[in-house]
């Protein structure tokens, strides 16, 4: 047997019961439980913030790239342009315009080369204006729509550009309501500027480039206000607050023509979550925003309102470009590895669970073996114990069985020894009996027989046959008496026989029927008789019979003989069956009841009984195991009852008999 912990625990009757007490298990359990879904929620929050912070990083590399792309093709655009205006400074028709302005023909020639300069280019429109403001040619000159005569004033550009630096500027026109990109070049001579050469470019397809909405992609000015987005709805609108200053100023320089310039509901996400992410995963120009009520994309689907915002400077007048990156993606990835995550750890805590259970089970399972060992032990233990009380009481009672079979057989020794004694008391009394019995007729026979030698002497024949005969008589009595002696012969010997009771009683009756004649006979209960047996030897029941109604016989005739009955009923139970034989003689006296069965007891006068039917029928009855008694009936008369054991009826045997 191994000798583990749980071995010495199941000994150990404290800590069998800590270890199986119901509370201790459901606590253990609890604790396994909560430390489970504090390991599933950690587990959660971990995996979705690293998801998140790789995510951001690779979005935000993503996006860089893409936002590195479009600022160079912005650049680009701008730089090509950047010196158109110059060029066109200094050509002689300009030049000839700005010094004679009235001049028709010069008006024509610069219209003409503007218009070509203009195809050529690409660009929306080339202009030249002069120093009070009024444009003097235009690309688009003789157009609806043209610039000639239009008073630009009030535009920055030009006001700058006729301080003599290069100004630079992106509006709606005033003219054709078209926003562009203004590039204004001051003309100069002899150090004095005399006009203003001005391209304006379209950008509108720079808006188209982000993509569509769903990244959304804008440039907003030195002032915050988004002059090209992907987003329509985003257009002229700020990034932050307009200073109410600043809101007059776009009012006098009309430069977003009548558009009502309004901020974009963009504000950075600020909670601690996002802060520690765009500090851990994030460069210093990106961050993390939010777009409110963003409306819904060309598509119908709802916008995304959570971005990762890159900045970058772009062109010469101090312009933002914003690339905006939809969270969305990332957090649905996190979300998918946060729900991945949880899923695997579920799976390890089912095991985890089973694997528990699987032990505690394994555990129970020891226990109650050892519990089962223990009391099997036990149980050997106490079996032995009894068995060795049982060996000592069985070596007693065989001890005091074999003192009792000794006891016994000295017993029937004892009692043998007295049987054979009170047989020869008995023997002393017949002895007398039999000398008082034979005594009478010995005398008789003598006095018949010397009768009969007189008679013979004297020749009388006749008399001496009489005489003769008469010796014959007394012979066959004396006779009959020594043969009721054979009976006391030899020891008692058990029945070897069944005997059928019915068969035997009818018997008795066919055999007394001379005597029963004048007698009115009753027998009772013989027809239920057929089939059974008493445990007997034949002839001595019936010779007991005989015996018990010839007494009734000899009783009724000392009484009324008239009236004689005799009643002899037979019943049979579970395992004995009664024979009762009663008479409506004499009775006997209640004095003489006791010495009835004692060999020699008489009261019948001498030659007429013996007094030996009685003592012989009940040694007989005796000897079958069964009982005798006598006692006087109610109406008067004596009752004899016999009661014998039942024997197994003899196969085969008749249920009754006729003689
Ligand atoms: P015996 O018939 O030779 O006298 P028993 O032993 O048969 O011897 O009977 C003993 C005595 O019992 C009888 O003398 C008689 O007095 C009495 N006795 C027996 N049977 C009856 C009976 N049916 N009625 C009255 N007395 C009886």
């Amino acid at each position: 047997m191994p000798h583990s912990d749980d071995f010495l625990a199941v000994h150990d009757p404290a800590a069998v019961q800590a270890a199986h007490e119901p509370g201790s298990e459901n606590r253990r359990w609890w604790g396994f439980a909560v430390a489970l879904a504090a390991g599933l929620v950690l587990l959660c929050a971990l995996t979705w913030l690293v998801s998140v912070q790789r995510g951001l990083a690779a979005l935000q590399e993503s996006t860089a790239t893409r936002a590195d792309r479009y600022a160079a093709t912005l650049e680009s655009t701008l730089d090509r342009y950047e010196f158109l205006p110059a060029l066109v400074s200094l050509h002689p028709f300009v030049r000839g315009l700005l010094q004679a302005p009235g001049d028709p023909a010069r008006v024509a020639a610069a219209n003409h080369y503007l218009a070509e300069v203009n195809r050529r280019s690409h660009a929306s429109a080339t202009y030249v204006i002069a120093t009070n403001g009024i444009a003097l040619a235009a690309s688009n000159a003789g157009e609806p729509g043209s610039f000639v005569g239009t008073d630009y004033r009030f535009r920055p550009y030009f006001q700058i550009a006729a301080r003599g630096e290069m100004g630079r500027f992106y509006a709606i026109g005033i003219t054709s309501d078209e926003p562009g990109y203004y590039i204004a070049q001051p003309v100069e001579s002899g150090g004095k500027v005399i006009g203003v050469t001005v391209v304006k470019l379209n950008l509108e397809w720079f808006q188209r480039a982000g993509g569509g909405s769903a990244e959304p992609l804008m440039v907003s000015d030195d002032h915050g206000v988004i002059f090209l987005s992907s987003v329509p709805g985003w257009q002229y609108r700020t990034l932050g607050p307009l200073p109410p200053e600043l809101h007059d100023e776009l009012g006098k320089t009309r430069q977003y023509h009548d558009r009502d310039v309004t901020p974009l509901p963009l504000e950075p996400l600020t909670s601690p979550v996002t802060e520690w992410l765009a500090a851990t995963a994030l460069d210093p120009g990106a961050r993390l925003v939010r777009v409110r009520a963003n409306g819904t994309n060309r598509d119908g689907s709802e916008r995304a309102d959570r971005y990762l915002e890159l900045g970058r400077k772009v062109g010469p007048a101090d312009w933002t470009m914003q690339v905006m990156a939809p969270l969305d993606p990332v957090l649905a990835n996190a979300r998918n590895a946060t729900v991945a995550a949880a899923l695997a750890y579920a799976c390890i805590c089912l095991l985890l669970v089973n694997w528990r259970q699987r032990r505690q089970r394994a555990r129970d399972m020891l226990y109650s073996r050892r519990l089962l060992e223990a009391a099997y032990d036990e149980l050997e233990r106490r079996v032995e114990a009894r068995t060795a009380d049982l060996m000592a009481i069985n070596e007693k009672l065989e001890e005091e069985v074999a003192e009792r079979t000794r006891a016994e057989s000295e017993l029937r020794a004892a009692q043998d020894e007295l049987v054979q004694a009170s047989k020869l008391a008995a023997l002393g009394q017949m002895a007398a009996g039999i000398t008082h019995e034979l005594n009478q007729p010995l005398a008789a026979l003598r006095t018949f027989s010397d009768n009969t030698r007189v008679l013979l002497e004297r020749g009388q024949l006749g008399a001496a046959e009489g005489n003769l005969s008469a010796i014959a008589d007394l012979t066959e009595r004396m006779g009959k008496i020594t043969g009721q002696l054979k009976l006391f012969a030899g020891k008692a010997r058990p029945p070897r026989r069944s005997v059928q009771v019915r068969a035997a009683i009818e018997h008795v009756l066919a055999l007394l029927a001379p005597r029963l004649s004048g007698v009115a006979l009753h027998v009772d209960g013989l027809d239920a008789l057929p089939g059974i047996a008493v445990r007997a030897d034949e002839l001595k029941l019936e010779q007991v019979l005989v015996n018990l109604v010839g007494n009734a016989l000899d009783a009724i005739a000392s009484a009324a003989p008239a009236q004689g009955r005799i009643d002899l009923s037979v019943r049979a139970e579970a395992g004995t069956v009664t024979i009762q034989v009663r008479d409506n003689g004499t009775g006997i006296p209640p004095e003489d009841l006791p010495r009835l069965f004692e060999p020699f007891f008489t009261t019948k006068e001498t030659g007429q009984g013996l007094g030996l039917g009685l003592a012989i029928t009940s040694s007989i009855v005796r000897e079958f195991g069964g009982q005798l008694s006598a006692a006087n009936a109610d109406g008067g008369g004596a009752v004899f009852t016999i009661v014998l054991a039942r024997a197994p009826a003899e196969a085969g045997a008749p249920a009754s008999q006729t003689h």
